[in-house]
């Protein structure tokens, strides 16, 4: 099992405390990687969320910015809003309606947060791309088997299936989004000083160019295993999102 260790953040608007947990790194195992670059460990996304919402005061503030984590000795007497009121903006992933919340507050956070620099943009962008796809991402594994390996009891695993079907169907409704973020999020990562040939090459791929991402696998000379599987993606024509590792 992954294990977790704390640390505090500080709103810079209200002085509220937040108190969170991060895994740690020694203990990070069965990590799952996809092809967006999402690593997911134990169900937990590995990456930290560089923007929080204030539960108690509802500011955005950066956390790498703006931030002091704090020992946890320092904070006795102090209360500390828990990870659950502010993690992913309080979404409980476990709910369609929660999912579809997490891609609203991204669009409300590109919406209102000024000034915004292309870096951060791009940080937003690529969370909101995350969360489109987290939308069918688990259920790319799940199968009918699951219920002959005793994974789960054949009820638990129709309402999985609502869940996901639920899931897919608001991916299915939001294509015209998911486009629009896509697009201006491939436009950004274009102009930075080093752009990821590889990177750039999936971005297209999910975006449904694949002449343009095949243009620019041609660019790499490393035949890597997720390389390869780019590749294969891209002759196909498959946009969705898949599983490179774990
Ligand atoms: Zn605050």
């Amino acid at each position: 099992m992954t294990s977790f260790e704390n640390y505090y953040l500080q709103c810079p608007c209200c002085k509220s405390w937040l108190t969170g947990k991060q895994a740690k790194s020694d203990s990070i195992n069965q990590s799952l990687l996809y092809s967006d670059g999402m690593i997911i460990s134990d169900l937990q996304p590995i990456s930290q969320q560089k923007i929080v919402l204030c539960p108690a005061c509802a500011a955005f503030f950066w956390r790498h910015e703006q931030t002091i984590e704090k020992d946890e000795a320092v904070l006795q007497g102090f209360h500390a809003y828990p990870w659950s009121s502010w993690h992913l903006f309080g979404c409980n992933l476990l709910s369609n309606a929660g999912r579809k919340a997490l891609i609203k507050h991204y669009w409300y956070v590109l919406e209102k947060i000024r000034p915004l620099e292309e870096k951060q943009e791009i940080v937003i962008r690529k969370s909101l791309l995350w969360a489109y796809n987290d939308l069918y991402r688990d259920a790319l594994s799940f199968s009918i088997k699951d219920v002959y390996n005793d994974k789960f009891s054949l009820q638990s695993w129709l309402n999985l299936r609502l869940f996901h079907k639920k899931n897919r169907l608001f991916f299915e409704a939001e294509q015209a989004e998911f486009q629009k973020n896509l697009l201006q999020l491939i436009a950004l990562t274009e102009k930075t000083p080093e752009p990821d040939a590889a990177e750039l090459a999936e971005l297209y791929r999910e975006a449904g160019d694949f002449k343009k991402a095949a243009e620019l696998i041609e660019t790499i000379d490393r035949r890597t295993h997720f390389i390869n599987s780019l590749i294969k993606h891209i002759q196909k024509g498959e946009r969705l999102v898949f599983k490179v590792a774990g």
